[in-house]
Parts: C-alpha cells; structure tokens; sequence
C-alpha cells in the first residue's frame, strides 16, 4: 500500500507547491565565488548529468514562445522590464531526450519567480500547467516526451531575476520499502565535507527515507584525471552552476584508490537519477564503459564496504541495488561496474548474514 501511495503523494506535494524559496547565487554560495578563480579545466566539469538533463539559459530565453514585459540582462538573465510589476515568459517547446515519467527541476533565482511545467507525449495534446519547486520530484501519470516552461516574474521587495534552469528527466520505478533491524557493520571511514572543502547548500534540504541504492560513475573525468578534494569540489561546482542544483547531487563519491567522500546527507534527497526521493547515489569516480578505467580494487572494496553499511543502517533490500541506466538511457555506471550488481547483492547479503543481521 506504501508503494502505491508513495507516487501519489509526490505528485501531490507537486501539486500543491505553489511557491518557491528564492536563491540568491551571490549572497548564499560565496564559496562558488571563490572557485571561479579556478579554469573549468582545472575543476575537471563532470557530465554524468548530460544525457538526460535539459537546460533553459540565455539562448532558450532568447527564443521565448511568449516573452512578455520582460527583458534579458547583459548576462542572459531574465528580469522585469522597467515600469512593469509583472513579467512572462514561455519556452520554447523543449523535447527530451527519452520518453520519461519523472522530472526534477531546478533553477536560480532572485525575487517573487513562479515556474510551472507542462508536458506532452506528441507535442500536441497537452498537461495542464502545473507549479513546480526546485529539487522536487515530479512523478507524471502518463509518459511524456515534450515540456515548456512558463515563468511569471512579479515585482516585490527584490527585483525578480531568472538565471537559468534545469529539467532533469527519468523513469519512475517503485521502491520496495525499507526494514531497519539492529546491526553492528561499522561505518566505513570517510572524508566528511569539511575534509574537501565542500560549499554550503544553498537551500533547504528535503529529507527522505532511503530504500534503494543507485550507483554512478563521473564518465567525465576519468580516473586519469582524479586530484581528490579538488575533483569533488569540481563535482559540486559543475552541479550548482551548471544543473542548478542546490548542493553536489551524490550522497557518496568514491575515488580510485578507495577514498569515500560524503556529498548530501543520505537522509535528505539527493539529485543524480530522477526520481531520487528515496534513493541514495553513490559515484565511483572513472569511465567504466567499455575499454576505458578499470574498476580499482580499491574502490570496489569501499563500494562494497558502503553498500553493506547503507544496506543495514536503513534496512533497504539488495534487490533495491540500481545503477543510473536502470532510470534512464544513460550507460552509466558502465558496464563494468553494472555487471556487478549482482556480485554486490550477493556479497552484500553474505556480509550481513555472517553478522546476524539477515537470517
Ligand atoms: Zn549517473
């Protein structure tokens, strides 16, 4: 019954948000500011995100369906055009890379800025418009293949601005739900965010419950490219400048020679594989597709140590063990780490049965 309910509920949380907190990149990230010294080639970008991310900035601004009252700013921005106390706008008609029945938006902005989404399968029949916030999951009643964006940007005690935004799209999958038990697995070491210097959130967290694990791999950059602290902050720059979103997306990352990082706490909502609520991410750090890195030992070894870890902390079932190309088209994690899901289940499962936490 919980399974059932958990989509309804989400998509009435969707539903029913109508207001969203306003951002400000400049006051609440000075962190950022900070790295921008730093070349993008020095930050190694990271793009697991690209395949199914969409992203609206000065260029999709430029060429509105609807741009009323509004102007852009000498960056790309949209803003209230002057003597105007509220502004639209609409996209374009955007087309995912995928048919998809979960979406996460997420955005910049400053001042009273409301976004809604509508969708489509053909392009032709359409959604109603429906209010969005950011981070949060939208689970669709029907699969769709098109979106538009609308804005309203209205006048209040701070001039309203959009910088840009984001559509993360996925496909929805039920989760089975967790059964915590006493356990004693120790949690594995790890460099907690003071360690690599992570930046502050910039915005609320959402907690969840976790019951499912969802492995990644960075793709871009490879584990050639790995400089620690300086590639996880580079991960999390990528992930609030360019997808918008309000902290690094991955609750984990793990480097070549076994080193785990923690991004998000694993009780709030993370933003790597739409739908995430419920899911933890984890990122083992190198390309594991087909003749590219080898999976490492080492890092293997910490996979596995945070898996068994995770798996008896909240209970979740290894038949809930995923890499992203199960909510997606992606490759990811790669072959080489996806073709052993199911050595990871099984050695879970070993582990916490010579425990006494399964019978
Ligand atoms: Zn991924």
């Amino acid at each position: 019954m919980l399974q059932r309910l958990r989509p309804a509920v989400l998509a009435l949380l969707a539903l029913t948000a109508c207001q969203s907190p306003a951002f400000n990149p400049q006051q609440r990230q000075p962190g950022l500011q900070a790295q921008s010294q730093l070349t993008r080639t020095d930050l190694l970008a990271h793009v697991d995100g690209e395949g199914d991310i969409l992203r609206l900035g000065a260029t999709e601004f430029r060429q509105a369906s609807v741009k009323e009252n509004l102007s852009q700013s000498t960056q790309g921005e949209l803003t209230l055009s002057a003597g105007q106390s509220q502004g639209r706008f609409v996209s374009a008609v955007l087309k995912a890379p995928y048919a998809f029945d979960a979406m996460m938006p997420a955005w910049n902005s400053n001042g009273n800025v409301q976004l809604q989404i509508r969708t489509s399968i053909d392009g032709q029949s359409w959604s109603g418009w429906l209010p969005v916030m950011p981070e949060r999951t939208m689970l669709l009643p029907r699969q769709a293949a098109f979106v538009q964006v609308q804005a309203v940007l209205s006048s209040g005690t701070a001039a309203p601005r959009l910088e840009g935004l984001s559509l993360q799209v996925g496909r929805n999958r039920a989760t089975r739900p967790a059964q915590k038990r006493a356990h004693s697995i120790p949690k594995p070491a790890m460099i907690l965010r003071a360690g690599w210097k992570a930046t502050p959130p910039k915005g609320e967290y959402t907690p969840h419950t976790p019951a499912a694990i969802v492995v990644h791999h960075t793709w871009m950059p490879k584990a050639a490219q790995y400089q620690k602290d300086v590639s996880i902050r580079g991960i999390q720059r990528y992930h609030m400048v360019d997808n918008k979103w309000s902290d690094i997306g991955y609750h984990y990352i793990i480097g070549p020679e076994g080193v785990i990082y923690q991004g998000r706490p694993e009780t709030v909502v993370g933003a790597h594989s739409t739908p995430n609520t419920n899911y933890i991410g984890i990122c083992v750090f190198g390309d594991f597709d087909p003749g590219q890195d080898a999976f490492t030992p080492a890092s293997r070894a910490a996979l596995l140590d945070l898996m068994t870890w995770l798996t008896a902390e909240y209970g979740i079932q290894t038949s809930e063990f995923f890499g992203h190309r199960d909510f997606s088209t992606k490759s990811c994690p790669g072959d080489g780490i996806y073709n052993q899901l199911q050595s990871f289940k099984d050695e879970v499962t070993r582990r916490l049965r010579a425990a006494g936490v399964l019978s």
